[in-house]
């Protein structure tokens, strides 16, 4: 699905409305592109204090070659003009020290680059080791999600709490947000533990595993199968019968392998164990991407309809996960991710039953990450926005309109842009990251 209407904002006309009426002006996007850098220009940083936190974002950095400053009171009249602001807040033990985060960002904040990036990093609240310190550390979500609505041109803002101790995970997250990869993950809050240090190619983190891919015939779920055979896993995409031919394609031009199957059918978890087990010897990567709407009120609403959507979109992704994990299908260190919906947190006119299944996904990512745990395995979910796909093109062309522009980025997302943030939480080096919900929504403006 094209946005004309972006399309029409970069045409010399279009451009004149967009300025003179104060229009939208939804700028495109870059994505990532395979061989580039993580981060193609400079990058500030600035820190509360040294810290060790600090010190392994600046060995990142580092690492993936970025040009990087540090400025604590920020850069006033540089020439620069940053591709990222990173900020170390960890450091930070009390309300005085919020401060810093005015002095720091306030100068520098309109030297960003189009499309660029902020990444706050803050101690996990719940975590601190006072009072004051969880006080200070819970304040940096109202800053980073109020900078995210402020900054401009295709520009993100997230933060990441990192739990005492956890700073060398920081690696796959910080790559992540700093990239093209999470274009359209924005105002969002990550969460990241202590767990095994992984060390891998960042290029072909996923090399090795096998991935089980539900819908992915078409849409984000093609996307999904895409992007983790890109980063190395072998996939095995699952589709309905009635799919053959595009799941077929999808897989032939990944080199996995298909399964037919109703994820709803009785057998389904047996026959995924199976198939995993005799073609691939197991599963290290399951992601439940398919999902159905069958939008009514509650008042027009059958009980056909109202059971088809949550045998779909939950019931099927609880009943796949207790096989896969009890029978040792999934192995030790593996990963789950959910799809869930900006539904499922936020709620929607018409759909009470599409809601209920979403937010019960959340639902299933926490009563499960802290019981997986024990074994390594993780699990997390994605909740997408407005993303471009046959199943938003189905929505009325007002509605479309209205669900497109009412984020911070002003656009709809890409089946891609999910597909990056699974293939991070995927990525065996974010260890530490289980129990995470992330938008990728582009900050919508619709909130719980
Ligand atoms: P889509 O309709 O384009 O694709 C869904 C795929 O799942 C199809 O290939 C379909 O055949 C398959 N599928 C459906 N029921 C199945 C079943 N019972 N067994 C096996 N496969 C089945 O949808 P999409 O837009 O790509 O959405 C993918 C996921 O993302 C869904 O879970 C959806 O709820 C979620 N999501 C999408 C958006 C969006 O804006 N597109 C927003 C939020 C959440």
């Amino acid at each position: 699905m094209t946005d004309r209407y972006q399309t029409f904002t970069r045409t010399p006309l279009g451009k004149t409305l967009v300025k003179n009426l104060g229009l939208p002006d939804p700028l495109p996007l870059p994505r990532w592109i395979e061989g580039s850098p993580v981060i193609d220009g400079p990058v500030v940083f600035g820190a509360i204090g040294e810290t060790d936190a600090g010190k392994a974002i600046q060995a990142l950095l580092r690492d993936i070659g970025a040009a990087f400053s540090t400025a604590n009171e920020g850069v006033a009249s540089s020439e620069i003009r940053p591709k990222a602001l990173v900020f170390d807040a960890t450091g930070a033990t009390s309300t005085a020290d919020l401060s810093s985060l005015q002095r720091f960002f306030s100068p520098v904040v309109r030297q960003l680059a189009p499309a660029g990036r902020v990444v706050v990093i803050g101690r996990t609240p719940e975590l601190s080791s006072s009072p004051e310190q969880q006080i200070a550390q819970r304040a940096l979500e109202g800053f980073t999600r109020s900078l995210g609505k402020e900054v401009k041109r295709g520009a993100t803002v997230n933060l990441v709490y990192v739990a005492p101790d956890a700073h060398e995970q920081l690696d796959s997250t910080l790559r992540f947000f700093l990239s093209p990869k999470s274009a359209y993950v924005d105002g969002q809050v990550a969460k990241i533990g202590i767990g095994p240090l992984v060390s891998n190619d960042p290029n072909r983190p996923l090399a090795g595993r096998t991935a089980l891919v539900t819908g992915a015939a078409r849409g984000i779920g093609a996307a999904i199968a895409n992007t983790l055979a890109r980063d190395g896993a072998t996939v095995i995409g699952v589709d309905v019968p009635q799919n053959a031919d595009p799941l077929r394609k999808v897989i032939s031009r990944i080199g996995g392998t298909e399964l037919l199957l109703d994820v709803t059918s009785v057998d389904a978890a047996q026959r995924i164990a199976a198939h995993a087990q005799e073609q691939h010897g197991g599963l290290d990567i399951v992601v439940h991407n398919a999902g159905i709407t069958r939008d009514r009120r509650l008042v027009n609403m059958r009980t056909d309809v109202w059971d088809a959507v949550l045998d779909v979109n939950l019931r099927a992704p609880e009943r796949i996960t207790k096989h896969l994990v009890e029978t040792g299908t999934l192995r030790d260190g593996g990963s789950i991710v959910g799809v869930s919906s900006m539904a499922g947190i936020a709620g929607n006119n018409g759909q009470t039953n599409y809601a209920t299944s979403k937010a019960g996904v959340i639902g299933l990512v926490q009563a499960l990450a802290p019981k997986l745990a024990e074994r390594q395995i993780r699990i997390n979910a994605v909740a997408p926005g407005f993303i471009e796909t046959e199943m938003t093109a189905k929505i009325p062309f007002t509605i479309r309109e209205v669900g497109r522009r009412l984020n911070s980025l002003q656009q709809g997302g890409l089946p891609i842009d999910v597909a990056e943030t699974i293939a991070w939480f995927a990525d065996p080096a974010s260890a530490g990251v289980t129990g995470n919900v992330v938008r990728v929504c582009g900050q919508s403006l619709l909130g719980a």
